[in-house]
């Protein structure tokens, strides 16, 4: 009897239509963390391309970003550092301000969260237009760091966030799109 195919990254992701808006195909990632074997090949994949790279710290992007940067940073044996939506962090901030597709968003960081010439890697769990990631690069940049890359779990590329990063000058990997 043949093996029965193992399933991949894309498999445990599951897609609910109309939300949070009428004509949004959201990718639902927590059935992917929910599942053991999942959560830790995305782990892995996620860093697959950065073996042997010099990372510092890892940044994750509120909110899933956490939980995939939180592993990833444990992984790697450095620190983790919180990009989040404004008003929530304690200390002082960088705000960064950043176009949505009805409005404005701002994200923010510690003034003290990372040191000038340290070299992260930022995860988030989808890449869209590319909006939040580059505000949390902005942010980044304002505190002297250097970015190793962008990592996704997906990429939808036709909305052009791959395009935009690439355009900054930004190493990006994704698992799917
Ligand atoms: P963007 O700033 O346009 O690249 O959007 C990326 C952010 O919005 C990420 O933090 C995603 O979690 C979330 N996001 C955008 N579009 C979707 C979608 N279709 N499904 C799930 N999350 C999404």
């Amino acid at each position: 009897m043949a093996a029965a195919k193992r399933k991949t990254v894309r498999d445990y992701i599951r897609t609910i239509p109309d939300f949070p808006h009428k004509g949004i195909m959201f990718r639902d990632v927590t059935t992917l963390f929910a599942d053991a074997r999942g959560f830790r090949i995305a782990i892995d994949q996620l860093l697959d391309p950065y073996a042997g790279t010099r990372i510092d710290k890892v940044v994750g992007l509120e909110a899933r970003g956490f939980i995939l940067g939180g592993a990833i940073a444990h992984q790697l044996g450095v620190g983790f550092v919180p990009i989040r939506k404004k008003g929530k962090l304690p200390g002082a901030v960088h705000s960064q301000d950043y176009k949505l597709e009805y409005g404005e968003a701002t994200v923010e960081i510690h003034t003290d969260a990372l040191q000038p010439g340290e070299r992260v890697l930022v995860v988030d769990d989808l890449l869209a237009t590319g909006g939040t990631a580059e505000a949390g690069i902005r942010l980044l940049e304002k505190l002297g760091a250097e970015i190793a890359g962008c990592a996704f779990i997906i990429d939808l590329p036709d909305l052009g966030g791959r395009a935009r990063l690439e355009a900054m000058g930004i190493e990006l990997h994704a698992l799917c799109d």
